[in-house]
């Protein structure tokens, strides 16, 4: 019992930004604590008769700057300790993005593979009707997260607005464009990680073209394909991308909708022609200018830090480089780690213009998505960079991000005299 659990890392994160940013203890210690952390059961109907009780939570760690925003994960391994630090993760992201939005997260432990789609369908309004005092487009927003989608999302509207007899497309993001979602939310976050990655260039890398630059992303799925896609667009050159299955390498660089095409077809990256096939290790120590993990977490660590050899590490995955191999990349081997909660903030940026556009009965178009998108994540990213200025360019890239994120917090608490 001794493993250190993800509410514990996320309070070790924050006692060291606010030390690095010299915030009041006070406002630390508020911040420790969710505000709000519901927890319900949700009994369903299943399809062979039987009833079966399920466990859901909603945890809501701060409101100072707006309504709570967060994603819902539906994967046996939830627990309340998970949901809490999840949520005071969202404020960070939030803030550093510079929403006007707080940080929440929701989860019901439950595998959805071993539902029937019906099944699923009862769960999430059981879940919804659970917890539907307490959220509401001007108090807290769910959103996808891991096990959950569209259709999850539409049939959370759908209860929503049984429960309280009235339109509230904004209770929930990443809806089905018919019902309220926006346009552009599907490639989000992988245009995001493409944008910051561009400008992460600008900044670091003195000054390269795109196109004297080789970039290896690992993970194929909605992050990794579209950052590809987008990176490629700008003229960058891809020369590796995999999935679960194994990855592939041309030194000539890979056409990325091709690559996707291929991954349709036979549900794997591998056996793309032109490219040889590589495994999953082989691609992170690829020697590339720019490594791009957007698959899973903890890929980057003290077993193979020494092995990375790009210069650039931006994460689009959640949580892959681990804080022993940041450090030692960054003073080992003077390389950047662009954290996650900068670097994949595009999904979310986008759901708070959906949340916008039901606010206001609109629908913006494709290239206003994209264009507002693009300015938000370079808002942010130049925040982080004169911030790591400030501080001298003593720190890693997250503790500056961090600083900015857990000040912006506190200085709202303290604008409202909660302390
Ligand atoms: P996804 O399920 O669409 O894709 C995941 C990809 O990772 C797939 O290509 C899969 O084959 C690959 N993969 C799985 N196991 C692997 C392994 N062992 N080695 C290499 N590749 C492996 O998921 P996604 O939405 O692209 O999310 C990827 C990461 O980005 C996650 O950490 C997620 O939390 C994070 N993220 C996603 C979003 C979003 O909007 N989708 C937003 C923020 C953060």
């Amino acid at each position: 019992m001794s493993e250190i659990t993800p509410y514990q890392i996320a309070i070790e994160q924050l006692e060291r930004a606010a030390r690095i940013a010299e915030i009041d203890p006070q406002a630390i210690e508020i911040l420790k604590h969710p505000q709000r952390v519901i927890r319900v059961s949700i009994p369903v109907r299943m399809d062979n008769g039987s009833i079966k009780v399920f466990t859901g939570y909603r945890s809501q760690h701060n409101n100072a700057l707006g309504p709570y925003k967060g994603g819902v994960r539906y994967h046996p391994n939830v627990t309340m300790d998970e949901v809490i630090a999840l949520s005071m993760w969202m404020t960070w992201k939030v803030s550093l993005a510079g929403l006007p939005l707080g940080g929440g997260k929701g989860g019901v432990a439950v595998n959805p593979k071993e539902l029937s789609k019906g099944e699923l369908e009862r769960l999430t309004r059981g879940y919804v009707r659970a917890i539907a005092p307490f959220i509401g487009p001007d108090v807290d927003v769910p959103a996808p997260d891991v096990g959950t989608d569209a259709q999850v999302m539409a049939w959370f509207l759908d209860e929503y607005e049984k429960v309280v007899r009235a339109t509230r497309k904004g209770v929930v993001t990443s809806k089905p464009v018919e019902l309220g979602g926006s346009l552009g939310r599907i490639y989000s976050t992988g245009y995001g990680v493409a944008v910051i990655t561009r400008e992460a260039v600008k900044e670091f890398l003195e000054e390269k073209s795109p196109e004297e630059l080789t970039v290896a992303i690992q993970g194929y799925g909605n992050v990794g394909s579209y950052t590809a896609i987008f990176l490629h667009e700008m003229g960058f050159k891809i020369v590796a991308v995999s999935d679960s299955k194994g990855g592939i390498y041309s030194k000539d660089g890979l056409d990325p909708k091709k690559v996707l095409e291929h991954k349709k077809k036979t549900r794997s990256v591998v056996g793309y022609k032109e490219a040889k096939t590589i495994t999953n290790k082989e691609l992170l120590e690829l020697d590339v200018d720019i490594l791009i993990p957007a698959a899973l977490e903890n890929v980057i660590t003290s077993e193979n830090m020494k092995n990375i050899k790009a210069k650039l590490i931006v994460e689009g995955a959640n949580g892959p480089t681990t804080p022993e191999a940041e450090e030692y990349l960054f003073k080992e081997k003077k390389s950047l780690v662009v954290p996650d909660f900068l670097a994949n903030a595009g999904g979310v940026i986008v759901s708070f213009f959906e949340q916008v556009q039901n606010w206001t009965w609109t629908q913006w178009s494709e290239d206003e998505v994209k264009r507002r998108l693009e300015a938000q994540m370079i808002t942010a990213f130049k925040k982080v960079v004169d911030e790591w200025n400030r501080l001298d360019k003593k720190v890693v890239l997250r503790d500056a991000a961090m600083s900015i994120a857990v000040r912006r917090v506190a200085d709202a608490m303290k604008l409202r005299g909660w302390y």
